[in-house]
């Protein structure tokens, strides 16, 4: 299907993969940039999916917006599994939330193109429908939010136009949380199946029973396709006997709670965990044998599947026992800092004399081939700690100069040592462990290896302090220490399922507030605490939202507040929408923040002003997007910050990258810090 905006190269036909490149990460070779949106080359703006970490382009729709099918994809990939004798369901993001997740450029209701996209999915479902496609799981998971009316007539038109002509029959699905008010809705749509998430909602499965017409599939999601840990099956075997107890077995299908794609793929290539929690977890292909000995235990009889019942049973048996998770004292701690922002400014003013929109990095710097080497080589034993320890400081030096020479005003130490910066902290604490193999995709080509919280987590020993004061040692400009804060660490892992998150959080975050003293003692005076997955850990429906909120910004606080009032806490949070949840980001009481801003030009700051409620500390907008090889000229990042400057003041704003430059190479990173400190001096010089 097409809806490529103009200026990727698309005129007609099947989309090259240079226009996808274009798309999804900006064209190369321009370095110079003008506000005509003919010329707009930048990539998509990239959003996470849900409350997942995975990241999707955002469409940009126009009100003229027209579409084309350039060739059936689905059509194509269900053909090529027929010919391998495998009849498959083909899966397709539902057409309203294919608009609902869309943007214009011109303020037009995006769902107002639903007349013109419907038909592109009558083909698409008339073709496969032509080749004997049986199934078609059309996924809307937008139907988990608390949606206007709007919508909701939108999906009856929708799916009462798919029904008016020949399709597969069609399983709807969302996940990540119940239907809730849209319940009714749902189970009125001319659809032949229905998917609900019973692991994250199961509150709403007596409703559908009640509810549900008796010719209707239920697809009934029992295994956590969110989480690593084994299903037990005798309470997922309990629950899915009522349903047949109340509606038959004939229309029942048994799932994973959601898409398999959040979880690592199988156990079976793990070979280093401890041998308790192995026997603790399900990856994905253990969660289909899951699925099948659930849909065997109702059809054959509970005996069919009496191994796998006694195999959950002990694996519940030993989590409970497990000394690693035993209680822990209550612990208390103040979650306030002792003066407030408007009293700290002129404090920290004071110690970090720095000049009016002062330049930083987000703390990573290229982690080239040369540093996975490096790391690899100790890994195998290859090297000593000794000669590992000299290469990480040779390039920490290297990083050090080059910051000093381009001319930054505060300076980071370059995350050399980090493999990655859940991993790092992770691999340092107490009650986490890691897999060899468990990656999961993040956005595009990357993925990320979510380590495991499976007991209490403790802080044994400082884990940051050596290489902060190693960096701040080179340089009589300030240097940042750099921290993963405790709601990234909870949210980027796989948590234990035994007690709230709320509590594994508060645990991670006294572990870090003993780092943030321990950085301030070693004279650090700014220490950076990077959130960038706050936003995901918000719920879905909004009732749930306060209570999250209210616990993570505390976490945050409870690892921040114990320092002294002229030592500056810094966050970062990227790619997250910030519109409903400022009152929490300002409760997070940091003298700073930087986000995003470069692909939204700056809209995204349209959310910290709000007149008495506006953001009241310090924000760094990014002004250079780091997921684009492209390197932006000084002209470009200079209009970025004056479209800040209309909306912040100017003590506010910092200048900065989008992010951490981990994936990119010193030479654009040089280049584009080159650029970026001459539009602050153009800025400071000229007022403008
Ligand atoms: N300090 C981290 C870095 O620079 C932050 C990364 C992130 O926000 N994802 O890489
Ligand atoms: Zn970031």
């Amino acid at each position: 299907m097409k809806a490529i905006p103009e200026g990727y190269g698309w005129e007609s036909g099947p989309v090259s993969l240079a226009t996808y490149f274009g798309l999804a990460r900006g064209a190369t070779g321009r370095t110079d940039c003008c506000d005509h949106p003919s010329h707009a080359r930048a990539a998509l703006e990239m959003t996470k999916w849900f409350d997942t970490n995975y990241h999707y382009l955002v469409p940009i729709l126009s009100a003229g917006q027209q579409f084309n099918l350039t060739e059936n994809r689905p059509l194509a990939h269900f053909r090529e599994a027929l010919a391998l004798g495998i009849r498959t369901r083909p899966v397709i993001l539902g057409p309203v939330s294919f608009l609902l997740l869309a943007k214009t450029a011109d303020g037009s209701d995006p769902l107002d193109l639903l007349p013109r996209l419907l038909p592109v999915y009558r083909r698409i479902l008339a073709e496969l429908h032509a080749e004997a496609c049986v199934w078609v799981q059309i996924d809307e998971p937008s139907l988990v939010l608390d949606l206007p009316e709007k919508a909701r007539v939108a999906l009856a038109e929708a799916y009462d136009f798919l029904a008016a002509s020949p399709t597969p029959r069609i399983l709807l699905t969302a996940s990540h949380a119940g239907y809730g008010q849209n319940l009714g809705t749902v189970l009125g749509l001319p659809v032949a199946g229905v998917h609900f998430d019973l692991v994250r909602a199961v509150e709403q499965l007596d409703l559908v029973l009640m509810a549900a017409r008796p010719d209707q599939y239920l697809s009934l999601g029992l295994v956590d396709g969110r989480n690593v840990w084994r299903t037990d099956l005798r309470a997922a075997l309990a629950l899915l006997k009522r349903v047949v107890a109340s509606r038959g077995g004939e229309h029942l299908m048994v799932a994973p709670s959601c898409s398999l794609l959040h979880v690592p793929v199988d156990l079976a290539q793990e070979r280093r965990l401890d041998p308790a929690l192995q026997t603790w977890l399900a990856f994905a292909v253990q969660k289909l044998d899951e699925v099948a000995a659930l849909a065997r235990g109702v059809d054959e009889g509970e005996a069919a599947i009496g191994a796998a019942l006694v195999a959950s049973d002990q694996s519940l048996q030993s989590r409970a026992a497990h000394p690693a998770r035993g209680k822990i004292l209550p612990f208390s701690a103040d979650d306030r800092r002792a003066a407030p922002y408007a009293q700290r400014r002129p404090l920290q003013a004071a110690r970090l004399r720095l000049p009016f929109f002062p330049t930083t990095t987000i703390g990573s710097f290229p982690q080239t081939a040369e540093i996975r080497a490096n790391r690899a080589a100790l890994g195998r034993g290859q090297i000593d700690q000794a000669t590992y320890e000299r290469a990480i400081e040779g390039w920490t030096q290297d990083c050090i100069h080059l910051q000093e020479t381009i001319g930054l005003d505060v300076l980071v130490h370059g995350e050399f040592e980090r493999n990655d910066m859940v991993k790092y902290f992770g691999e340092q604490l107490a009650g986490y462990a890691f897999t060899q193999h468990g990656w999961v995709q993040s956005y595009g080509s990357r993925c990320v290896a979510p380590p495991i919280i499976w007991g209490n987590v403790s802080r044994p020993a400082p884990m940051t302090v050596r290489w902060a004061q190693f960096a701040q040692s080179l340089t009589d400009r300030p240097v940042k220490g750099m921290l993963t804060g405790p709601v990234t660490m909870l949210q980027w892992s796989f948590v234990r399922d035994d007690i709230p998150r709320a509590e594994v959080c508060r645990q991670i975050a006294l572990a870090l507030r003993a780092e943030v003293s321990d950085l301030e003692q070693a004279g650090i005076s700014i220490i950076q605490v990077d959130e960038p997955a706050f936003r995901e850990g918000v719920p879905l429906r909004r009732a749930a939202r306060p209570a999250y909120l209210a616990w993570a910004a505390a976490c945050f606080r409870l690892a921040t507040s114990g320092v002294r009032p002229d030592t500056a806490i810094h966050t970062h949070m990227c790619y997250s929408e910030f519109n409903d949840i400022l009152p929490a980001i300002a409760d997070l009481d940091a003298d700073a923040i930087s986000i995003e801003t470069t692909r939204s030009r700056m809209e995204l700051l349209d959310a910290f002003i709000d007149g008495d409620l506006s953001y009241p500390a310090e924000i760094g907008p990014g002004v250079w997007d780091i997921h684009s090889p492209r390197v932006p000229s000084a002209v470009e990042m200079l209009q970025l910050l004056r479209l800040a400057r209309k909306r912040l003041a100017d003590w506010q704003i910092w200048v900065n990258p989008d992010c951490g430059l981990k994936t990119r190479s010193w030479e654009e990173v040089r280049l584009a810090l080159v650029n970026m400190v001459q539009a602050a001096k153009i800025l400071r010089e000229t007022n403008g």
